[in-house]
């Protein structure tokens, strides 16, 4: 099946317009149909774990940067960026293993398990894809999905 990057996130920004009036959803599609090759309902699940996320970790009235488009090595991407508590750098290397939370996470009120980023790693490693992320605590965070093909 053939996925737009763009009109999924579009899907992603309208859903969350209307779940979350928190924050401030922003889109930019730096290509026209950029598509790759995939289930669009996983490829859409694994982005919505990445917006909840940025939601959950970002004070009310931030900006939450919805981007697509293609990397240096050509490769497409999209990626989900936040105004949020960011995470330390002992953190990052383990946010993708199951029921891992940081401290700051564990011990916000906002529920959550520690599930949402390992689901989306499985999604990504079978569509052959990989993420990037970059992170500065009190900053906030980017979490980039590529995929080569
Ligand atoms: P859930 O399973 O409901 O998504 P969760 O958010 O705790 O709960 P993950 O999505 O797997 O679980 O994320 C793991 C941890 O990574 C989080 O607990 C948090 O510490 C950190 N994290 C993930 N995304 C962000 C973000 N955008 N800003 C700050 N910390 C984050």
């Amino acid at each position: 099946e053939k996925v737009s990057l763009g009109n999924l996130m579009k899907e992603v920004l309208d859903e969350s317009v209307l779940i979350d009036p928190k924050h401030h959803y922003i889109l930019k599609n730096e290509e026209d149909d950029l598509l790759i090759t995939g289930d669009s309902s996983m490829i859409k699940q694994a982005a919505r774990i990445l917006v909840d996320n940025a939601a959950k970790y970002t004070p009310e009235g931030g900006d939450i940067l919805l981007r697509t488009g293609r990397n240096e090595k050509g490769h497409s991407f999209f990626l989900v960026q936040d105004e949020g508590i960011g995470i330390s750098p002992d953190d990052t290397p383990h946010i993708f293993e199951r029921f891992f939370r940081s401290d700051p996470a564990r011990s916000r009120e906002s529920g959550g398990t520690g599930l949402g980023l390992s689901i989306a790693k499985w999604i990504i490693d079978r569509h052959g894809g990989y993420f990037q992320v970059l992170s500065r605590e009190g900053i906030g965070t980017r979490i980039t999905v590529c995929f080569p093909s």
